[in-house]
């Protein structure tokens, strides 16, 4: 598929004259209609509700967006869920599926009513010492270890990851919360990151429905929900085919009307907790090229870096460039493009095809809104930058202000000779 930007050249032309690049740029429109195509394939479940994994984007005015498409958030920190009660969401509206989580945070989520999702078993008795009681709702996360396998091969190796419980002690915890007077009960899973298929979710689906029905049946502890967490992904290759969330909706369906429905479960509630689907498409980083180097090898040199963008030298992740008023050149220059980090993983790209670069020339860099910004890190003394909403009516809207050295400087404890950059 080929990938296009959700922006002109002459939109962002006029952009850069108000905001210098680079910054991450968000798409409202595209946002908005991803998120109803999510409402509508999971439509046949009453209760069904997206909670936005904040991790992925954690900006106010993007969580308000969507909210007001009717997802909730799914948050693993205090910072996350202070930003989720400040934007209005509240109580079962909030997903707290944390991991390693300090006590505290416990004890800020119950207050603000969220749904406290358990990473652990030994999590039990400290939720109980630091609250006092065991909630009502309550989650459990599920690690079946071993290998995760779907048609086209092995995913992922869910035994491997520091996550959820073994089935055996998901079972005992149920017991034991139900004792200590827990009523509704949820199972979550995360097996895979980012997948490129339709069957991930539906074969995910499908163990948890089996392992609620037998978790239901052997403790008596009612399952109230199944969340099947993140994890959808998107095509950050132009070769790739884009999951269909219809066909990934209507294939949960058919794994609960053969597995939850007949075994009288058909009011339990799916929950899904994505970030990646929900945002990586809709935001893009836009920098422009500030040099070009000939020596063993052409580079393109930037003015963004990987403290903007941090999965290509984390994990040599692709993101799609496009060079922009040239997307109709032929691709017949290969460039490295690279950020100015003094690490030599500090590249967009590696051996791209690309049009010809100018010095000036303004880069989309594809697929940021998830796990971009958000990764970011101030390696190198490197300022964070701006974030900015492209409106449904065209209008820009600066919903972070790019950092300034004095940001970079506010946690020290600074000397005389200091203050005068403060
Ligand atoms: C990261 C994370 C998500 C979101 O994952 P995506 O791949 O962005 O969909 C959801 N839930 C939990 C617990 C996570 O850690």
């Amino acid at each position: 598929m080929e990938k296009k930007p959700f922006v002109t050249l002459e939109q962002l032309e006029k952009i850069t004259k108000d905001f210098p690049t680079p910054f991450h740029l968000y798409d409202e429109k595209g946002i908005i209609e991803n998120a109803k195509r999510v409402q509508e394939a999971f439509s046949w479940n009453p209760g069904f509700k997206e909670y936005f994994a904040v991790k992925a984007t954690p900006n106010p005015a993007i969580l308000k967006i969507l909210k007001d498409c009717g997802f909730g958030t799914d948050c693993s920190s205090a910072t996350e869920l202070m930003m989720s009660e400040a934007v209005g969401f509240s109580g079962h509206d909030i997903m707290f599926s944390s991991n390693d989580t300090p006590p505290e945070e416990f004890k800020m989520a119950d207050d603000m009513g969220a749904i406290i999702n358990l990473d652990d078993f030994t999590h039990i008795e400290c939720v109980e010492q630091v609250l006092g009681h065991i909630p009502e709702t309550i989650s459990c996360r599920f690690n079946p270890g071993g290998v995760f396998e779907i048609s086209n091969g092995i995913m992922d190796n869910p035994g491997d990851a520091k996550y959820g419980m073994t089935e055996e002690q998901i079972f005992e915890a149920f017991r034991i919360l139900k004792e200590k007077g827990a009523k509704r009960f949820g199972i979550h899973a995360f097996l895979v990151s980012n997948t490129v298929t339709n069957d991930y979710y539906p074969m995910l689906a499908g163990e948890l429905f089996e392992l609620a029905v037998r978790l239901e049946k052997e403790t008596g502890a009612k399952v109230a929900f199944v969340n099947l967490s993140g994890g959808v992904g998107v095509p950050y290759r132009p070769e790739q085919e884009a999951n269909d969330i219809f066909a990934i909706g209507e294939g949960v369906r058919k794994a609960y009307e053969r597995i939850l429905v007949p075994a009288g479960m058909g009011d339990v509630a799916i929950y899904t907790e994505m970030g990646r689907f929900i945002l990586a498409p809709y935001g893009c980083l836009v920098t422009r090229a500030i040099h070009e180097k000939h020596t063993y090898k052409e580079y393109i040199g930037v003015d963004a870096c990987a403290v903007n963008l941090m999965r290509p030298a984390m994990y040599g992740a692709y993101h799609h460039i496009t060079v922009m008023g040239k997307e109709n050149a032929p691709c017949d220059h290969k460039y490295d493009v690279v950020g100015s980090l003094c690490e030599n993983n500090d590249k967009f790209a590696i051996d791209r095809m690309l049009p010809r670069i100018d010095k000036g020339d303004l880069l989309v860099i594809h697929d940021t809104g998830a796990h971009g910004f958000s990764m970011g890190y101030n390696y190198n003394g490197k300022l964070r930058s701006a974030e900015l909403l492209l409106k449904e009516d065209g209008s820009v809207q600066l919903i972070r202000r790019a950092e300034t050295p004095q940001d970079y400087f506010a946690t020290l404890d600074v000397c005389e000779e200091m203050k005068k950059y403060l």
